[in-house]
């Protein structure tokens, strides 16, 4: 008989991997996320569920979010703690969940230092993080002794949780990684100082971890092949490190990049796929335990292709599994058009985890409220129709048509997508089409009747024998009423993405909001641009301390483009958590101006006439580009108002304001469960 996890397709991916006490299914890891379930009410058994989820759909290994050894540890003070045995007890819930579904996880052990967001962190030596308000304790060398002691009794009590496995964080930036690098550890006594003295730290925790919970046991260590920011570690004392601790007993090598504080993006949308994966490659080499390659890898092709090149033994995907819990599955059946991808927007999970919500997915807000959210089939049958086949339309039409609805949709345009058919040709964006790609299959597979090129109008709607009518008409542009908006130099941002207008080598853009800045990112980049990482001075072979050199930045060929808002302050103040810096510093690589505090008088001849903080100012531009905010499109909510057919308003025909396709897509589908 063919094994379950053979496959013609993936053979790499799919082979088991023998770790000589136990097999893994296939060389797939699910990578650590915090998600907020782990301090929530009921939480255990949401995370059961969740990471249940995932095991069936058949990962091979499951890392949990990070689970602080101690108090000091924890990232916040109500953060997840793991070092009593009552503690252990409630864990059993998830392994036991994740062991049903003949799954298998391991619990990461994280330390967060510096990192931690509470007056009672700790740290090699007392130096603050540009990231966190709080200036660390130094550690004594009694603290130390107890914190690696801490380690090893929480690798204990999760063994005794009956999970298969410790993660032991030593990247990213977090305790262990301070103790290492010599920009956070200025100790003169064994435990600072030379680089020997400085690898003691995560050296001593392995060997201790691996002492106590005997060999048959996995010990998962995330080492740092390239720490991107300065006095870093070189390139010999990362390879010395991996093999002293494959030495001390690590079963598998993880690999971290960057650390938190660096100002090099590493995971977002713009990180080309797979980028890093040389880096592991690297390190293969000098190591004989199995690593694991990380970062930006989001679909099974490509997980396939590093490991056939011999870049790593197992990969790595996280925010993948929030998308897609079925990726693996799907991959093993042949049926990769049908995956969920990742498009590493960090909208719904990082930048959730960062404001202290739970985490979700923007693609998939069944993510973590698996016990919540429930696809039932429909206990009455309807007849729905759909307007308008963007983000909210095409998510309501599947969802609703996979419960057995009949559903038709209706869609103006050629294409189905809306604003997301902008959105994936900004430079950095193009995995938004693969969400186009995934519902394209989704309405057929789930036998929605698609019209295309079909504007409705309301009469058609009134006789159409529908049961419930669902409008998801989108927004328009708004129009600031501004003296000139109807001059020839003044184009809408629709029209410069999908290049209806030429635009000239000078050019203001009005509105600095998601798509202000988008607009500034698409006409500022280049066709023939610098790549990614000598944009951002990424060394990825590492011969540079901390793997970094000096920036290129975007030189030849610059249009001038100024970015302008009302508000005063920093502009992209209200972009993503974990992305808006890096918005604003890919736009100042590429020179663009930015000026806050703006009014604008009128466009003329000369260009835009503005006041800006007071004082006059004329940029003298070929273009102003407008990108003030939406409006929802609603012109069939008057003849509809009256109507006896049950009408629901979804995404931004409901509302423009703070409209985002996350928002869309969560509306549409708690409705498609709930009608
Ligand atoms: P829309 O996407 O506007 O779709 C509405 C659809 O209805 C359109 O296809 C329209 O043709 C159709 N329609 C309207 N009237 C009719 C009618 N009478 N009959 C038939 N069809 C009709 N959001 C994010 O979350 N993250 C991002 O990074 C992001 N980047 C963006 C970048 C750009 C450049 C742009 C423009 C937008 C971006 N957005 C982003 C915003 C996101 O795309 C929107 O919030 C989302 O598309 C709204 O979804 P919707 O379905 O409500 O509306
Ligand atoms: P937005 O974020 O609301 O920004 C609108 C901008 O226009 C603001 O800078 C606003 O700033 C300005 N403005 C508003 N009214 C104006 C007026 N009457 N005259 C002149 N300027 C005016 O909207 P958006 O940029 O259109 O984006 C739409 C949605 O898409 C956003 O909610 C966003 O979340 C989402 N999106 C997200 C991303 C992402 O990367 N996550 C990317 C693109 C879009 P002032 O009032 O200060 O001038
Ligand atoms: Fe990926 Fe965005 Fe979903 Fe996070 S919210 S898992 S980045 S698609």
């Amino acid at each position: 008989m063919k094994n379950e996890e053979s496959s013609d397709r993936y053979p790499y991916l799919l082979k088991p991997l023998d770790l000589g006490f136990t097999t893994l299914r296939n060389r797939v890891l699910m990578g650590s996320m915090h998600t907020g379930l782990e301090e929530a009410w009921g939480g255990y058994e949401k995370m059961a569920a969740y990471y249940a989820e995932r095991a069936r759909g058949g990962v091979g290994l499951m890392v949990t979010g990070g689970v602080s050894p101690n108090f000091a540890g924890r990232v916040s003070p109500f953060s997840a703690q793991l070092s009593y045995f009552w503690q252990a007890w409630k864990h059993r819930k998830i392994t036991e969940a994740v062991h049903r579904e003949g799954g298998k996880i391991a619990l990461q052990i994280l330390h967060s230092g510096r990192y931690a967001f509470h007056p009672l962190a700790v740290a090699p030596s007392a130096i603050q993080s540009p990231i966190s308000p709080f200036r660390p304790k130094e550690l004594t060398q009694r603290g130390i002794e107890r914190t690696i002691q801490d380690f090893v009794n929480c690798a204990h009590l999760a063994q005794s949780a009956h999970y298969d496995g410790v993660e032991i964080m030593g990247s990213e930036g977090y305790l262990i990684h301070e103790f290492i690098a010599q920009r956070t550890n200025y100790r003169k006594d064994r435990w600072g100082g030379s680089y020997q003295n400085r690898i003691r730290f995560p050296v001593e925790v392995v060997r201790r971890v691996r002492e106590k919970v005997g060999s048959h046991f996995i010990i998962i260590y995330r080492l740092s092949m390239l720490d991107l920011v300065k006095e870093g570690s070189e390139w010999e004392e990362i390879v010395e490190l991996g093999q002293k601790i494959q030495e001390a007993g690590a079963t598998l090598i993880n690999t971290g990049i960057g650390w938190h504080e660096s100002r090099v993006p590493t995971i977002v949308t713009r990180v080309p796929r797979g980028v890093f994966a040389l880096v592991t490659g690297r390190m293969r080499k000098h190591l004989t335990i199995p690593v694991i390659a990380t970062n930006r890898i989001n679909t099974p092709g490509l997980a396939e292709a590093i490991l056939a090149r011999g870049d790593a033994d197992m990969i790595s995907m996280a925010r993948p599994f929030l998308a897609d819990p079925d990726f693996v599955k799907k991959a093993r059946e042949g049926r990769e058009d049908e995956i969920n991808s990742c498009i590493a927007c960090n909208q719904a999970c990082l930048d959730h985890v960062f404001q202290g919500k739970r985490a979700s997915c923007l693609v998939n807000p069944r993510a973590c409220y698996e016990t919540e959210l429930i696809f039932k089939p429909a206990l009455k049958l309807k007849k729905i129709a759909v307007i308008g086949a963007g983000p909210a339309g095409l998510s309501f039409a599947c969802a609703a048509a996979s419960r057995g609805h009949q559903v038709t949709l209706f869609e103006a345009n050629s294409e189905i997508g809306g604003q997301f058919n902008l959105a994936k040709k900004i430079p950095g964006k193009s995995e938004f089409s693969e969400t186009l790609r995934y519902y394209q299959r989704q309405l057929v597979l789930n036998q929605v009747t698609l019209h295309l090129n079909h504007r409705v109008l309301s009469q058609e709607i009134l006789e159409g024998g529908f049961d419930e009518v669902v409008l998801a008409t989108g927004v328009i542009p708004r129009v600031p009423s501004i003296p000139g908006i109807d001059h020839p130099k003044v184009a809408f941002y629709g029209d410069v993405i999908q290049k209806k207008v030429k635009i000239g080598q000078s050019v203001a853009i009005m509105g600095a909001g998601g798509i202000g800045f988008d607009v500034a990112e698409f006409l500022s980049t280049p066709q023939e641009g610098v790549s990614f990482v000598e944009e951002w001075g990424i060394d990825l072979k590492s011969d540079r301390r901390g793997g970094l050199f000096e920036s290129q930045g975007k030189s030849q060929d610059l249009r001038q483009i100024y970015l302008l808002q009302r508000t005063q302050g920093k502009l992209g103040s209200k972009l993503g958590k974990t992305t808006g810096w890096i918005h604003r510093a890919s736009l100042q690589h590429k020179k663009v101006e930015m000026l806050d505090g703006v009014h604008y008088e009128k466009i003329d001849d000369q260009g835009i006439h503005l006041e800006v903080h007071g004082k006059k100012r004329l940029l003298a531009v070929d273009h102003v580009v407008i990108c003030a905010g939406q409006q929802p499109q609603r012109d069939l909510f008057e003849p509809l108002k009256h109507s006896l057919i049950s009408t629901h308003w979804i995404g931004g025909a409901d509302s423009a304001a703070e409209l985002d396709a996350k928002r869309a897509i969560d509306q549409a589908t708690r409705l498609a469960v709930s009608i």
